[in-house]
C-alpha cells in the first residue's frame, strides 16, 4: 500500500530532553499485551514492578505525574536500555495518527506534541507521498477525499482574501460559526485554568476582523485540523461535524491570539498546542463540541 503525510512529516524526531511540555508527563500510558510480554521475557524487573496490572495494564505515574521511566534529562530509560524495540506501542506511536483511504494510508503527526506543533505551523501544507508499506488499507465506505479536496481548493484560492476563504467553506457545509458557552464550560480540562481561558474568547473574533499576520498561522493549523478530522469521517453528517469542528478549532486559537496579545510564532505555537492537547486529546471533549453543530 502506498503511505501520504503531510510534507513536513519526515522532519519529525521527538525532541526529548529538550521538549517543555513532554508527553511523558501527565498521561497515563497504557502498556499493550505485546510489550507486556516482551518486559516480561526480558525479566526486567524494574519495568515489570511499574506497571499497574489492575484493569487495562498501564505504567504508574511517579512524583510531579512523570512516566517512572522518564530521567532528570527527560530522556527515557527503556530507550536508554532497549532502544526504540523497547517500547510499547503508544510511546513508540506518538504523536502520529493514521487513516486509511481508498488511495492508501495516509499518517499524520498530532498538534499537541511541541516539535510536531512547530512543523506543522511553519510550512504550508501539502500531502505527498512518502513510501510503501506491506500490507493493506481497510477504508471506510463513505470516500471523505473529496470533500477534504474540496475544502483545500478553497484555502488555497488565492482570489480571495483569508477570511472570505473561511465565510465560503462556513457556507458550503451550513454551519454558522458560534461557540455554545456552556459547550465549552462542560468540556473536561486537562489544566482547569484553560476552563476559563477557552470560554472567556467566546465570542469568537469575527471572520472579517482576523488579524493580517495571524492569517498564515491560522491557515496551516486550519489544514491541519482538516487533515485529522474530516479524513476520518465515516458518513456526510460525521463530515460536515468535522468541518464545523476544524473551523471552530481555528476561530478558538485566533480569538486566544487576539485577547492574549499571542501574535508572535512561539506565543501562538503554545496557544495551539494547548488547544489541540485539550479539545482533540479527549473523544469526549472532540465529541460533544462536534454534536453541537447539530444542536
Ligand atoms: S511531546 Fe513530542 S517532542 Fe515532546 S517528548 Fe513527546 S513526542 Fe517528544
Amino acid at each position: 500500500m502506498t503511505l501520504y503525510a503531510p510534507c513536513y512529516y519526515q522532519k519529525f524526531a521527538c525532541i526529548a530532553g529538550e521538549c517543555r511540555h513532554s508527553c511523558c508527563v501527565g498521561w497515563e500510558i497504557d502498556v499493550d499485551k505485546k510489550a507486556l510480554k516482551k518486559y516480561k521475557r526480558l525479566k526486567d524487573e524494574a519495568i515489570l514492578a511499574s506497571i499497574d496490572r489492575n484493569g487495562a495494564p498501564h505504567f504508574c505515574l511517579g512524583e510531579d505525574e512523570r512516566c517512572p521511566h522518564l530521567d532528570e534529562e527527560g530522556l527515557c530509560r527503556i530507550i536508554l536500555k532497549y532502544g526504540d524495540e523497547g517500547l510499547c506501542d503508544i510511546c513508540r506511536e506518538h504523536p502520529r495518527f493514521y487513516h486509511d483511504t481508498v488511495k492508501g494510508r495516509e499518517v499524520g503527526i498530532g498538534m499537541s506534541c511541541e516539535e510536531a506543533c512547530r512543523l506543522i505551523l511553519s510550512e504550508d501544507f501539502t500531502v505527498v507521498e512518502i513510501g510503501k508499506e506491506k500490507g493493506r488499507v481497510r477504508p471506510s465506505r463513505f470516500d471523505a477525499l473529496p470533500e477534504r479536496e474540496k475544502i483545500y481548493t478553497i484555502l488555497s484560492d488565492q482570489k480571495l482574501s483569508y477570511p472570505e476563504r473561511l465565510s465560503k467553506i462556513a457556507e458550503e457545509y451550513g454551519i454558522a460559526l458560534k461557540a455554545d458557552t456552556s459547550v465549552f464550560a462542560s468540556l473536561e480540562y486537562l489544566k482547569e485554568e484553560n476552563r476559563a481561558r477557552f470560554v472567556d474568547a467566546i465570542p469568537f473574533t469575527p471572520i472579517a476582523s482576523t488579524p493580517k499576520e495571524m492569517e498564515e498561522y491560522l491557515l496551516r493549523a486550519l489544514a491541519y485540523f482538516v487533515y485529522r478530522h474530516v479524513t476520518a469521517a465515516k458518513s456526510e453528517s460525521e463530515a460536515r461535524m468535522a468541518v464545523g469542528f476544524s473551523l471552530l478549532c481555528e476561530r478558538l486559537l485566533c480569538s486566544l491570539a487576539v485577547k492574549e496579545n499571542a501574535l508572535t510564532f512561539s506565543a501562538f505555537a503554545e496557544l495551539a498546542r494547548t488547544a489541540s492537547e485539550e479539545l482533540e486529546y479527549s473523544v469526549d471533549n472532540t465529541e460533544r463540541i462536534k454534536f453541537s453543530f447539530f444542536m
